[in-house]
C-alpha cells in the first residue's frame, strides 16, 4: 500500500514537472514568432500626485482634500496569442529572459513607447513621463545605451520623458557594470528608477552611491498597509529614507483609498495602482488624455480623498 502511494507521489510530480517543462517549451516557440506576428501590444498605467489643499465647504468648514494630477505612466508588455489567449508577463518574461529573446523584444519595447510618445506629443497632448521596465540582459548587453540613443533620436524624444524601471537585484548583479550603464543612460537624460523596492537585496551603502532619480515601494507593503504593522513601518522607512537621500519615491499597486490617503499622509505622494486606474490598452490610454485634456483638469477620482 504504502509503496504504491510512495508510486503515486512520484508519478504525481512527475506529472507535474512534465507539464511544467512542455508548457515552457511552447511557450518559448511560440514566444520565438511572436514578434513577427506582432503579437505584442502595450498597455499604460497612469502614475499620479496627490496634493493638499485647502477646500471650504457650505458650512464653511475647512477641509485638507487632496487632488490628483497624472505625472506619468508606465508601460507594461501584453503578449496575445492565437493559441494561448493572453499570457501574463509574469509568465513570458523569465522565458524571454532564459533565451535571450528579451533582448529583441526589449527592443520592440523602446521603440513602440518612443513612437507612441512622439504621436501624443505631436497630438499636443502635455509632455509626460513614461516609464519602462528592463530585464538584466537588457541593461547588460553592450549596445544598449546606443540602441536607446538611436531610438530617442530617431523619434526626437527629449530624453527626459522616458525612465528605465530596474530592480535591486539586478544592480546587486554587477555593481560595477550597473553603477557604469546607469550613468550612460542617465548621463543622457534618462530617469532611473529602481522597481519593486523593499524586496530585493540592496546594500543601503550602494543605494547611496548609485546613478538613480526613485524608489519604487513594492505592492507586497502597500497591500499589507491595513493588515500588517510591519509593512506600516517598512513603508514609514522607504519614504524618509528616499528623503534624505533626495530620491523621490512613489508606491506602486494602491487598491484602496485608506492605502492612498496613508502614503499621501506619509510623505509618498506619487500613487500607481488599481484605485486609480488599470494599465490601458494604447487606445483607452489615447483617449483618457485626449478626454482629460478637454476637460483642462485634474483626472480620475479626484476630491475623493479627505484626510
Ligand atoms: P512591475 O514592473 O512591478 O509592474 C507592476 C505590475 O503590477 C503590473 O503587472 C501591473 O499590471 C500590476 N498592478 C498595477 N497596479 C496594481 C494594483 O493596484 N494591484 C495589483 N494587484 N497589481 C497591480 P503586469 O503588467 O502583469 O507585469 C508584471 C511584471 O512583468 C512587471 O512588474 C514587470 O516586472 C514585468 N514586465 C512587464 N512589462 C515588461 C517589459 O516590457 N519588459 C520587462 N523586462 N518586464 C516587464
Ligand atoms: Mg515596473
Ligand atoms: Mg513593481
Ligand atoms: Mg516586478
Amino acid at each position: 500500500k504504502a509503496k504504491e502511494a510512495g508510486r503515486n507521489t512520484s508519478r504525481f510530480f512527475c506529472d507535474a514537472l512534465h507539464a511544467k517543462a512542455s508548457r515552457q517549451l511552447q511557450l518559448e516557440n511560440l514566444l520565438r514568432k511572436a514578434l513577427e506576428k506582432n503579437e505584442f501590444s502595450l498597455h499604460y498605467q497612469p502614475q499620479y500626485r496627490m496634493s493638499c489643499r485647502n477646500d471650504v465647504d457650505r458650512s464653511g468648514l475647512m477641509h485638507e482634500c487632496i487632488s490628483n494630477q497624472m505625472i506619468g505612466c508606465e508601460a507594461l508588455l501584453r503578449w496575445n496569442n492565437a493559441e494561448l489567449g493572453n499570457v501574463s508577463p509574469a509568465e513570458f518574461i523569465p522565458i524571454a529572459e532564459a533565451t535571450g529573446m528579451i533582448e529583441s523584444i526589449g527592443e520592440w519595447v523602446i521603440r513602440e513607447v518612443c513612437t507612441q510618445v512622439r504621436q501624443w506629443q505631436d497630438a499636443g497632448v502635455e509632455p509626460f513621463r513614461v516609464a519602462i521596465n528592463l530585464s538584466p540582459r537588457q541593461l547588460f548587453n553592450p549596445n544598449f545605451e546606443v540602441m536607446v540613443y538611436r531610438m530617442l533620436r530617431e523619434s526626437k524624444l527629449d530624453p527626459c520623458w522616458l525612465e528605465m524601471e530596474v530592480t535591486e537585484n539586478i544592480l546587486m548583479l554587477d555593481i560595477r557594470e550597473a553603477t557604469e550603464k546607469l550613468n550612460q543612460l542617465r548621463n543622457m537624460g534618462v530617469k532611473i528608477s529602481v522597481d519593486d523596492f523593499g524586496t530585493g537585496y540592496s546594500s543601503l551603502s550602494y543605494l547611496k552611491k548609485l546613478p538613480i532619480d526613485s524608489l519604487k515601494i513594492d505592492r507586497s507593503f502597500v497591500q499589507d498597509l491595513e493588515r500588517c504593522p510591519d509593512s506600516t513601518a517598512i513603508v514609514q522607512a522607504i519614504i524618509s529614507m528616499a528623503k534624505q537621500l533626495k530620491l523621490s519615491v512613489i508606491a506602486e499597486g494602491v487598491e484602496t483609498e485608506e492605502q492612498a490617503t496613508f502614503l499621501a499622509g506619509n510623505g509618498c505622494t506619487d500613487l500607481q495602482g488599481y484605485f486609480f486606474n488599470r494599465p490601458l490598452s494604447a487606445k483607452a490610454f489615447t483617449a483618457y488624455l485626449m478626454s482629460s485634456a478637454e476637460h483642462q483638469q485634474d483626472c480620475c477620482p479626484s476630491d475623493i480623498l479627505g484626510f
